[in-house]
């Protein structure tokens, strides 16, 4: 784990072991051996593997995500810190919807030349790295994760990939094929945060000069674009969603769901993939859906990367407001699956219209 690509030239070489130094110091200083061990990590970065330890009662929960440049990600857009957390939050976010704790983290980084530190470097982007750790390890930190491992390389463009583990109760993980018809169906926190903040993102872009490659010589801009004060909790939703952990265990931990499944490609979508698993059909009541600030009912219905939990709930289950703080809303309910018949109905004040899988197609 983290050990040296043999194949590389020599600067690059260079710039990899700076990296990886720089890595493991950061994870080192964050780190308490006892923390890791708590967690569930035995053995973290240094030796060939990490060496993970459950309880005897417990199941391992493992889950991948892939961060690419121009598809999950824009480095002319984000900044490094906001690229570094959503990487690991999406993980989380999968680990929230099994209601499993996070174990440790594994990132597997393929970069340019000109973003590994100690190679020829344009200017301003030698930080580069730097900024992605601290973005990541500050939400590593935030949910008790070290970051036990990964691999390094050089890439013709930015790609993170990031392994989950988690461990959770054996035959307790929610499911996303749980779901009863009868049940209700609740959302955590808000919906369409997240689309709303691309959007200004994307005005901000058009707004700044040259935010894409240029055209000449088809390079990179040297750095991601400047985000004004004022519209930092604007995006928030958009740059640093906030993986529903707590919330997932707690779910778990109270008996409260009979299915679940994290909101990453967006309600309409995900919501298909919940009755799909559990073969039932869904209504959904537009006007319960708690819609974020700033956000549009499709927003909330198609936007993508909020990362709340979708979960259903037997009709008896008494459902708390909140669950670690973050409120539940009530948004509909799962119904039988009539043959041939729509999966999803949205219910407003025009009254029923199928609601298609419309979900948020990242940057395609
Ligand atoms: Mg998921």
């Amino acid at each position: 784990v983290w050990r040296e690509e043999k194949s590389l030239g020599n600067s690059a070489l260079r710039g990899e072991r700076e990296l990886l130094a720089q890595i493991r110091s950061r994870v080192r200083a964050r780190a308490g051996a006892k923390a890791d061990a708590k967690s569930g990590l035995a053995l973290g970065i240094g030796d060939d593997c990490a060496l993970l330890r459950l309880r005897p009662d417990e199941e391992l929960a493992v889950t991948t995500d892939l961060s690419i440049d121009e598809r999950h990600f824009r480095l002319a857009w984000h900044p490094p810190e906001s690229v570094g957390h959503r990487a690991l939050a999406r993980g989380l976010s999968d680990l929230a919807a099994m209601g499993a704790r996070p174990v440790a983290a594994f990132l597997s980084l393929g970069l340019p030349a000109d973003l590994v530190p100690g190679a020829r470097t344009g200017r301003g982007r030698e930080a580069w790295v730097a900024r992605f750790l601290e973005g990541l390890l500050a939400l590593a930190r935030a949910h008790g994760v070290p970051l036990a491992g990964g691999d390094l390389a050089e890439s013709p463009i930015a790609v993170a990939d990031i392994v989950l583990t988690g461990a959770v109760r054996r035959e307790r993980a929610l499911l996303r094929s749980g779901a009863r018809p009868g049940d209700a169906l609740y959302v955590t926190g808000s919906l369409g945060g997240a689309a709303a903040g691309l959007r200004l993102l994307e005005e901000l872009a058009a707004q700044g000069s040259k935010r894409g490659r240029d055209p000449k010589t088809n390079k990179r801009p040297t750095v991601s674009m400047r985000i004004p004060a004022k519209l930092a909790t604007a995006l928030a939703a958009h740059l640093y969603p906030q993986p529903r952990v707590a919330q997932g265990l707690a779910l778990v931990r109270r008996g409260l769901a009979s299915a679940a499944i994290d909101l990453s490609d967006g309600l309409s979508t995900d919501l298909h993939h919940l009755c799909e698993e559990s073969d039932v059909a869904a209504e959904v009541d537009a006007d319960a859906l708690p819609i974020a600030d700033g956000a549009t009912l499709e927003d909330a219905l198609h936007g993508g990367e909020d990362y709340e939990l979708l979960f259903a709930a037997s009709e008896g289950t008494r459902m708390p407001r909140a669950l670690a703080g973050v409120p539940v809303t009530r948004i509909g309910r799962v119904m039988r699956r009539r043959r041939n018949g729509p999966a999803v109905m949205l219910l407003g004040a025009d009254g029923k219209r199928v609601l298609e899988a419309r979900g948020w197609e990242h940057f395609s």
